[in-house]
């Protein structure tokens, strides 16, 4: 029995006007290549590199997002090593003294986190050479040259490959409300690494393998699952398992082998030179921690408690906060109208109908006319009941596209709930007469028949009938015959 260690390095790149170093502007994936250039991020000699203090400041929230200790003092260091991707032959990254150090999410320990600079793209060609099989070109963008890349590593804290996810997908959203990364993983605006090893129970940490091109969180997941696989089975066909850096290829669900791991002496890190130590007594830590937005955890358990929301919805909520603070809008408002109400209805409309209506119409919930207020007033027609579920479904459905307030609406259709007998009387009759084959379906026991027949006087009344109310009736009429 083999038990699985594993340690996260996850780089985000930073949400900033300009890129790490110099004043161009931080667009890596700008259409046309090379544009967002400069002699200090082509790595051009003689140049001088002058921190962004937007990118210090962003790694600084995360830290204190998530119970770091940011340091006093900081600086750069040059990671020397050359591949076509950074032709200084050196990356300025942070060594000896990150910019935060401890802290902890999902109560898995938090190493570092650190800001470097985020490399060139390097794009192969897509023809290959008959002779060599190898493509025949490779082209290099500098849009992403030099662009804020903030690294956090994590302690072997990480059991499997659930809780890897969990911490990846929480980092995410952490990151997305501080405004400090978009983290995308599909356009690499995330990337995870993964370190796994296995040993035996009481025998110490075994050799570990770091795993890299983990684009998705079901890529975090399947290397996880295959690497403890591959290294139990070395293991227990008596060989050893090989310190190394491996890559995951996302067509076949395996890890390959990449090359071997390079240790920190390789990098040959010294100071920067051209770039004096940061001070961080001037920021104001009360200040920065004051600028912290409230958290997804936070929120999701205020949803819960506040609005009575299941942990899933709010969950739904808090990954968008858009939705969330639209929810909460909407939510203040009910209440001021009906204060005896709850948020069920709400919720229901939100998550099921808005939901089902935007993906209808194919409509961006940032392109929404309708706002909270109206969709709450809405809301509490419904629940007053003076409109069928039905009609306030299709006023929804309008809304959406015209911002239209719902008391216009009502008005301008002439429609409302009608949910007196004497008033439907007329209509149940006329449905029962004009369908006998279902009423003898209904008398024999058949369930179905009685919802068609509600069907049948919603229909009638141009949805404006309860239907509750038309069930009873019709059970009842059907019933004294
Ligand atoms: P390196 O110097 O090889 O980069 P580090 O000590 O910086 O190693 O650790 C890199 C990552 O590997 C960290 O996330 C750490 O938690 C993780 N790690 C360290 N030891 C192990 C191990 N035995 N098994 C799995 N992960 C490990
Ligand atoms: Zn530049
Ligand atoms: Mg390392």
């Amino acid at each position: 029995m083999y038990l699985p260690t594993i340690g996260l390095e996850i780089h985000a790149e930073l949400k900033t006007r300009t890129k790490m170093f110099c004043a161009c502007p931080n667009d890596p994936d700008k259409k046309e290549p090379n544009r967002s250039t400069c002699p200090i991020c082509l790595g051009h000699p003689g140049t001088l590199s002058v921190p962004n203090e937007e990118a210090v400041k962003k790694v600084l929230k995360v830290g204190l997002a998530l119970g770091g200790t940011l340091s006093k003092t900081s600086h750069f260091d040059r990671k020397s090593y050359f591949y076509p991707d950074l032709p200084k032959g050196y990356q300025i990254s942070q060594y000896e003294a990150p910019l935060v150090t401890g802290g902890a999410l999902n109560g898995i320990r938090i190493t570092r986190i650190h800001l470097e600079e985020d490399t060139a793209r390097l794009l192969h060609d897509d023809g290959f050479s008959i002779n060599s099989g190898r493509p025949t070109s490779t082209w290099v963008d500098f849009n992403r040259a030099g662009a804020p890349l903030m690294e956090l590593v994590t302690e072997p804290d990480v059991k499997n490959g659930d809780e890897a996810v969990a911490f990846a997908r929480e980092l995410q959203r952490i990151l997305r409300y501080l405004g400090a990364s978009d983290a995308d993983m599909e356009k690499g605006q995330m990337r995870v690494e993964v370190n796994i090893s296995i040993a035996k129970e009481g025998e110490g940490f075994g050799t570990k393998v770091e795993v890299k091109n983990l684009n998705s969180f079901r890529a975090v997941a399947g290397a996880i699952a295959y690497e403890l696989a591959r290294q139990e089975k070395l293991l227990e066909a008596g060989k050893s398992v090989t310190q190394e850096t491996r890559g995951w290829n996302d067509k076949t669900g395996e890890t390959e082998s990449q090359r071997s791991k390079e240790s920190a002496h390789d990098y040959r890190y010294f100071p920067e030179p051209d770039i004096p130590p940061l001070d961080l007594t001037k920021w104001d830590l009360e200040t920065l921690q004051r600028e912290l937005p409230e958290l997804p955890e936070a929120k999701r358990r205020r949803f819960e408690i506040e609005f009575g929301l299941l942990p899933e919805t709010a969950e739904f909520f808090a990954d968008e906060p858009p939705y969330a603070d639209f929810f909460e809008a909407a939510a203040s408002e009910l209440k001021e109208k009906l204060p005896a109400t709850n948020y069920q209805r709400l919720t229901n409309y939100f998550t099921s109908d808005l939901q089902g209506l935007l993906r209808e119409k194919k409509l961006e919930f940032a392109d929404l006319k309708m706002t909270p207020e109206h969709f709450a007033h809405l809301v509490a027609f419904a629940d007053e009941k003076k409109l069928s579920s039905r009609l306030a479904k299709n006023f929804l459905a309008e809304m959406l596209e015209t911002g239209e307030d719902p008391e216009t609406l009502i008005v301008k259709s002439g429609k409302r709930l009608i949910a007196d007998a004497a008033e439907l009387k007329g209509v149940v009759e006329e449905v029962v007469a004009a369908n006998p084959k279902a009423t003898e379906d209904y008398r024999k026991g058949k369930e179905n028949a009685l919802q068609f027949l509600v069907g049948c006087g919603m229909a009638k009344t141009g949805g404006q009938a309860s239907p509750d109310a038309l069930r009873s009736l019709l059970e009842e009429a059907l019933g004294e015959q």
